[in-house]
């Protein structure tokens, strides 16, 4: 059943004419120039647009994370049950699951999109929903109906659905599915091997979600978006399929710059001979990487969902209009590299106050169980930390940091600071116990 209510004159025409602004600017002219020209800089407010057509067909029924795979398809399974769509079982999960294809359109060009081959890693599956959503429910708008003639879309949703029942990375044996495509010891990546030697993908679409404790650069923000056209070879050479792959990642990477200025990454282009991407582009489908990281105050990724929405149609229109040719590379090479050598949280300049010692002066490195919604702070390094980095830091400059609970500990010997406890723990401004409360880190037990 589909419990989604959706006026009837919320469809066409004006989603058609903002989509359009987003994502076709240059579309008329062609693929066919002679000389090609950098894509021209999207207009102000055109992405904003393309996001509020993303809200408009967002699946309400999704709304966290971490869902099931039979959630999902209880959801998914009637949007992609209307005219134009088809459904089948690729294959079954080590546990029996079914992992299903959906493809939509009657063009050439054969898109290969899937998602989740790592268990935890929901926000393109997600984005997936509503992305069926869009092409099941917008019948004449003009972008729709541009995918629909140019593409035929295979997407593969939640490729690892053993892994996303326990919200965990890898598949029921342990076996890291993105670590298996030499081998294809798993059933999940034999599924998706099979299915690329079936259609002979021209675009693959390998969706991710990072370590949210990535940065842009070693000194940059959190990243929201990592984006890679994957290595073919260990020279990381370009041949014509990394090129297309490039150039696209290219597209996404100037599509979403002005929604999240300073957040978009370049992934680590290392070769690895066991991983799907670097094999699709070895195999002859020009492959990219969207790795979805981290937002503030996004801790369901329901931001970074609809920023997936956007990244995803408008590279899929890019290539049915063939607009991605022009696409400046210098927009993926110059991306920062992700950083992952940090911690979530470093509290700098304070003073260590234990019971029945001197205060002392320490900074303080916090990661916490659950990155993305900054819950579970662990107290991972104490001391002079002036050259560590974080995604996030607290100035305690002339403040007293108070363990409280089980971070600091007294025995008959003295009075300790336990590494990796849970980090409970006040900002005061002296070193009293009872002085006023600056601000307080992790919950009180
Ligand atoms: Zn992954």
């Amino acid at each position: 059943m589909n419990r989604l209510s959706l006026s009837p004159r919320s469809l066409p025409s004006s989603a058609a004419v903002l989509f359009s602004l987003a994502f076709a600017l240059s579309a008329c002219s062609g693929a066919h120039q002679a000389t090609p020209a950098p894509a021209p800089a999207p207009a102000p407010g055109a992405q904003s647009a393309a996001l509020r057509i993303a809200e408009r067909y967002r699946v309400a029924a999704i709304t966290t994370r971490r869902f099931t795979p039979e959630a999902y398809w209880r959801i998914v399974g009637p949007l992609v049950a209307k005219p134009g769509f088809r459904t089948e079982e690729i294959g079954r999960s080590l546990n029996g699951r079914p992992i299903r294809a959906v493809t939509f359109g009657e063009g050439k060009t054969t898109v290969l999109l899937w998602s989740q081959m790592h268990g935890d890693e929901a926000t393109a599956t997600m984005a997936l929903a509503d992305i069926f959503r869009f092409l099941g429910e917008a019948t004449g708008d003009s972008v729709r109906e541009r995918l629909r003639r140019g593409l035929r879309i295979v997407a593969v949703p939640m490729l690892n659905p053993d892994g996303a029942e326990h919200f965990q990375r890898r598949n029921a044996a342990a076996i890291d599915i993105n670590r298996d495509a030499r081998r294809l010891a798993t059933p999940e990546g034999r599924a998706l091997k099979a299915l690329r030697d079936r259609l002979s993908p021209a675009f693959g679409f390998n969706l991710h979600d990072q370590n949210a404790r990535t940065r842009v650069g070693r000194d940059g923000k959190q990243a929201a978006i990592a984006l890679l056209a994957p290595a073919f070879s260990e020279d990381r050479s370009y041949n014509a399929v990394r090129t297309r792959a490039r150039l696209l990642a290219a597209a996404v990477a100037q599509t979403l710059a002005p929604e999240i200025p300073g957040r978009i990454a370049k992934y680590d282009d290392t070769f690895n001979v066991r991983a799907f991407g670097d094999n699709m582009q070895r195999w002859g489908t020009s492959t990219i990487l969207i790795e979805s990281g981290a937002l503030p105050d996004d801790p369901q990724k329901q931001r970074l969902r609809a920023l997936n929405v956007v990244a995803i149609l408008s590279a899929l229109d890019a290539i049915a209009t063939g607009r991605y040719e022009r696409a400046d590379p210098a927009a993926y090479d110059t991306l920062p590299f992700n950083a992952t050598d940090g911690y979530d949280l470093l509290v700098r300049g304070g003073r260590l106050v234990l019971p029945h010692q001197a205060p002392v002066a320490a900074d303080l490195a916090i990661d916490y169980e659950d990155a993305v919604a900054h819950t579970g702070p662990i107290v991972r390094d104490v001391g002079d930390l002036s050259d560590a980095v974080a995604v996030d830091t607290i100035d305690a400059t002339g403040l007293f940091l108070h363990p409280v609970g089980v971070l600091a500990y007294s025995d008959g010997e003295g009075t300790w600071l336990r590494l990796g406890a849970p980090a409970t723990i006040e900002i005061r401004r002296g070193a009293d116990r009872t002085s006023a409360l600056v601000r307080r880190i992790g919950h009180v037990r």
